[in-house]
């Protein structure tokens, strides 16, 4: 395929990931009252079945609980946070914090994806009240009309395989990003469409120029190496989507590696399967049981073992470990 195709193989790939949360929240997995405004079609798009809603909820509420605790997390002052959203497609993060009381913690809030997906985000934004109304009085359209800046939220079309120097050292140039805050950088689902030295390229990156501490999220597939992994390559490549990025073994320390490579001091990595048995409630997967029937638990293990959520952070410059909070 061409690159041309190869690129709108790979943002396709961002209609599976807000369908698939659609379907979950339709379902009752999740609550997101915005994410029906940035689906398009939304009425008509498929139910997915009951695997694939239990794993898009273990996902977001991993996620979901990660970046809330950082948001409420005080280092060594009140300062406000940023967070860098990669690779954000139709993502309604930003406006589930906007809605929260965690707002208050924002200073940025920075989406970046490539210009056509950037492009319609924009579009959906200004067409629904719901959406715009949470981004204040002070919006901006800006290149030519494939992002918006407002006082917090900024959407930024960019290419990440381009060196991050003249991608995202020019959000600092124009004070869109302050490097002396605390910031987090979120990969979900993308670092496999980039060659691991384009993504390890971004990471340093943070890492050498967030002075005020910086922490990332990296999630993703992993361990294709199995019969499994072997299914979920071939439906990619008969859609034509590459995934330089992908990683073969399912060794935890390869996904902590990524991250210590790229300057993180320390870090954490859990697979879904780990997720859902050790960090969602009783509760919870008892409401979730009874959601849908579920026959296949085994299958589910097999499918929630091949995604892995790997986070980790460094403190700010001149900051030790005795001096921190938490
Ligand atoms: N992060 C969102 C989520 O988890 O719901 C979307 C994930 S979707 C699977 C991958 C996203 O990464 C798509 O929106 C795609 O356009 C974006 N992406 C992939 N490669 C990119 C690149 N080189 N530059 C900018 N965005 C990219």
């Amino acid at each position: 395929p061409s690159n041309r195709d190869a690129d709108a193989a790979i943002r396709s790939t961002d209609t599976d990931a807000s369908q698939s949360r659609l379907s979950a929240v339709r379902r009752d997995y999740l609550k997101d009252p915005f994410i029906h405004l940035l689906v398009p079609r939304a009425h008509s798009a498929p139910p997915r079945p009951p695997l694939i809603n239990i794993g898009t909820y273990v996902r977001a509420e991993a996620i979901d609980k990660l970046v809330y605790r950082w948001l409420n997390l005080r280092v060594t002052d009140n300062r406000k946070k940023q967070v860098v959203s990669l690779g954000a497609g139709s993502d309604t993060r930003f406006w589930r914090i906007a809605s929260s009381s965690c707002k208050e913690r924002l200073a940025r809030y920075v989406e970046i994806d490539f210009p056509e997906v950037t492009g319609k985000k924009a579009m959906s934004i200004r067409k629904h009240k719901e959406l715009s109304i949470l981004l204040g009085e002070n919006v901006k359209i800006i290149a030519g009309g494939t992002g918006l800046s407002a006082e917090v939220y900024h959407l930024e079309p960019i290419d990440l395989r381009l060196p991050p120097e003249s991608t995202l050292g020019v959000l600092v140039q124009n004070g869109v990003l302050d490097p002396t805050l605390p910031t987090l950088f979120i990969a979900e689902c993308v670092f496999v469409y980039l060659r691991p030295s384009v993504s390890h390229g971004i990471v340093s990156w943070f890492t050498s120029t967030i002075t005020g501490g910086c922490s990332g999220l990296i999630y993703e597939m992993f361990g294709l190496n199995d019969s499994f992994g072997r299914v979920m390559k071939e439906n990619l490549r008969a859609r034509n989507i590459e995934i330089p990025g992908v990683e073969e073994s399912s060794a935890l320390e390869a996904q902590l590696q990524r991250l210590f490579n790229g300057g993180i001091q320390s870090a954490q990595a859990m697979t879904l399967r780990t997720v859902r048995q050790k960090c969602i409630s009783e509760e919870e997967l008892s409401r979730i049981s009874r959601l849908e029937m579920l026959d296949e638990v085994e299958e589910l293990d097999l499918v929630l073992s091949h995604y892995v959520l790997t986070w980790g952070y460094s403190l700010p410059n001149g900051v030790t470990d005795e001096e921190r909070e938490h």
